[in-house]
């Protein structure tokens, strides 16, 4: 199929009937404002050089002026949500940084809508509390509820492509605030139409729907979750049992943030794990023989017709980058071998320097180029 042609003969719904954004005005209250601002602080890395502008905006109204009054004059515009998946340069960045720090979560019945500005982690553990079933899989991931879609976030056997119903955002190109249907965002595997496009969409809410299971979460589908609470996957357990499971093993990887361990000064996975064609599969499979001999199996999932996904870890792990690889500042997480951390007083250079190591002898030992999961900014691996 082809996909572009999909997309197109999708065009997002206009939104005139979004209560509060239908005409985006002049917001009332001017957004706090900053020149030449430190953006390593907004990040989970700690990395970045300054932004020439950096601007917070706490309503969609400021959100969308902004982005506006950007587009209109021709500036660069970077968003930042949570920080937790942007890789910026030493050098920062030459134009408007928008940190999206608006409120809100509103619940009527199992629908959820949630402010692009909601700190995930903390919706999540609302929605667990309100009984209801479908992202309790996805506790302790960092950042904001609005970047959610632009990866199709995912851990432990839950996407948020299962449970979003439509993302609502302001469309540069149209000039306007679009609702998009999830069978529109091109959701895969830390995919979507927002990822591929990246200066076009601006999230601004998110609505979920989820499920009430009388208290019950949605079945668990990850194995290594259902060892851990002692059930079959496929079982349904009590919603704060597996909220509680998956952030116990988050923290085990250093997936969960905590300042004081520099495991989590990262930005999670650092490579997305590779689909492979069966072609490359088979010539993945030899090379794995001649480099660690017979009778090893490299991991393999079933990725839909005629693909199969393999395991970043395993492999960076099998090229020789063990746990806590590295003697400088950026160095792999001791607790995961797909984290690349930073260990304190590491520049954004030190950090691509680990990642381009990687990749390389990743590529060396198997034949395959690992791909960075985490938005580069002004640089690239
Ligand atoms: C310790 C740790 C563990 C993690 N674990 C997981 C995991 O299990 N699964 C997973 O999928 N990810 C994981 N991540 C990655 C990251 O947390 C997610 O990708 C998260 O959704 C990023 O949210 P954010 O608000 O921090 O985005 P940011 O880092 O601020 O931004 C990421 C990208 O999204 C864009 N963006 C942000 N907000 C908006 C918006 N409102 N509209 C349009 N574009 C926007 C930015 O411009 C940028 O391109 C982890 C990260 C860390 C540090």
């Amino acid at each position: 199929m082809n996909r572009t042609r999909a997309w197109c003969a999708h065009e997002p719904r206009r939104s005139a009937w979004v209560p509060g954004l239908s005409v985006p005005s002049r917001s009332l209250e001017p957004v706090q404002e900053l020149h030449d601002a430190p953006l390593a602080p907004l990040t989970t890395f700690r990395l970045g050089g300054p932004a020439t502008r950096l601007v917070t905006a706490t309503t969609d109204a400021e959100v969308i002026d902004v982005v506006r009054e950007a587009d209109a004059n021709g500036t660069p515009l970077l968003l930042i949500g949570g920080g937790s998946n942007l890789v910026i340069g030493d050098k920062g960045f030459a134009g408007t940084a928008l940190v999206i720090a608006t409120k809100g979560f509103e619940l009527d019945g199992t629908t959820l809508e949630l402010a692009a500005g909601e700190v995930w982690t903390d919706a999540v553990a609302r929605t667990v509390e309100a009984g209801l079933a479908g992202v309790e899989c996805l506790a302790g991931i960092p950042g904001s509820a609005g970047a959610t879609p632009i990866q199709n976030v995912g851990a432990y056997g839950q996407e948020v492509s299962s449970t979003i119903t439509e993302v609502i955002a302001y469309d540069r190109h149209a000039g306007e605030t679009v609702v998009v249907p999830n069978a529109d965002c091109a959701f895969s595997y830390r995919r979507s139409r927002f990822k591929a496009d990246p200066d076009r969409y601006v999230v601004l809410r998110v609505r979920f729907r989820l499920e009430d299971a009388d208290g019950l979460s949605a079945p668990i589908k990850y194995a290594e979750t259902a060892r851990a609470l002692g059930v079959e996957p496929g079982d349904r357990v009590p919603l704060t049992a597996a909220r509680e499971t998956v952030l116990k093993l988050r923290t085990g990887k250093g997936m969960v943030l905590d300042p004081e361990d520099h495991d989590t000064w990262s930005a999670g996975s650092f490579f997305t794990n590779p689909i492979l064609t069966d072609q490359q599969f088979t010539a993945f499979h030899a090379r794995v023989r001649e480099h660690l001999g017979d009778g090893v199996e490299p991991p393999a999932y079933p990725a839909g017709e005629g693909h199969t996904k393999t395991s970043a870890a395993w492999l960076i792990d099998k090229a020789g980058f063990t746990k806590g690889y590295g003697t400088g500042p950026a160095r792999i997480s001791t607790k995961h071998t797909l984290a690349l951390t930073n260990r304190g007083g590491a520049t954004t250079e030190d950090l691509l320097g680990l990642a381009r190591e990687v990749v390389a002898g990743v590529r060396e030992a198997f034949g395959i180029t690992l791909v960075n999961e985490p938005v580069t900014v002004g640089v690239s691996l």
